[in-house]
């Protein structure tokens, strides 16, 4: 893979405008853009035809959690859209993600689909207080391993997680990382974080980068930066 197909940027914005903006802008250099539920609930149809009609690649970042039969059907229109890449929480339980995977494979696409595990906002003590104990990696790893099984290639995850996801879930298990901070970037609240050259090293197969893109001078400048720091892994 090369170091430009590791990236995708997280298009965060509140307005249309703004993403197509962002979107000519960038487009030299970004072929995978990340669409949240935020800007999704605010314009995500005009912004994934805006998308498809540039010939731009699709991560879905809805974090799917339903009863399968719904969660199949959110996969199967997906695929349809040719989506790039997709995800579900891994919480869902095993039945949700199986329907996940054979609703992709109905809508025909060759969609990525990936599992989210414990989100990055919680820890041992947010963990418990709804009924799951133990230790946040254990968890993770238990996870990843239920999206394995069933069917799903891969998991959003902290690039300092990749190492021992990959171990148990195989070299070609798909790691999709967020929390990437460049040097020459600020953290905002993103707490543990690795620099994009630091991710590939752990293993991630892409990085999800927000606002050392979206709020640097020259957006542009700053995601050649990044995929410079991924090359010649
Ligand atoms: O601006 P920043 O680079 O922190 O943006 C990261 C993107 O990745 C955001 O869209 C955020 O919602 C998402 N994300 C994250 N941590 C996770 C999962 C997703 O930062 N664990």
């Amino acid at each position: 893979m090369t170091a430009k197909e590791r990236l995708i940027v997280a298009l965060d914005v509140d307005s249309l405008e703004k993403a197509k903006e962002l979107i000519d802008m960038l487009s030299p250099e970004v072929d995978i853009f990340k669409i949240g539920i935020a800007p999704f609930t605010g314009f995500g149809g005009e912004l994934l035809e805006e998308l498809s009609s540039r010939g731009k690649k699709v991560f879905l970042d809805l974090k799917f959690h339903d009863i399968p039969n719904t969660v199949r059907g959110a996969s199967r229109e997906a695929a349809r859209k040719n989506v790039f890449m997709m995800n579900f929480h891994c919480l869902g339980g095993e039945e949700m993600l199986k329907a996940a995977s054979e609703g992709a494979r109905e809508g025909g696409g060759e969609t990525i689909l990936l599992g989210v595990t414990i989100l990055t906002s919680m820890d041992k003590e947010a963990m418990s207080k709804i009924g799951l104990e133990g230790e946040v990696e254990g968890k993770v790893l238990e996870l990843a391993g239920s999206a394995k099984r069933a069917g799903l290639n891969g998991v959003v995850a902290s690039a300092k997680e990749a190492r021992e996801i990959k171990k148990k879930c195989g070299e070609d298990f798909i790691i999709v990382a967020p929390g990437i901070r460049p040097e020459w970037s600020q953290k905002a609240d993103q707490k543990r974080t690795l620099t994009p050259k630091e991710a590939i090293e752990e293993g991630a197969d892409y990085i999800v980068v927000g606002r050392p893109i979206l709020q640097a001078e020259d957006p542009l400048e700053a995601a050649r930066k990044i995929i410079n720091e991924m090359e010649g892994f």
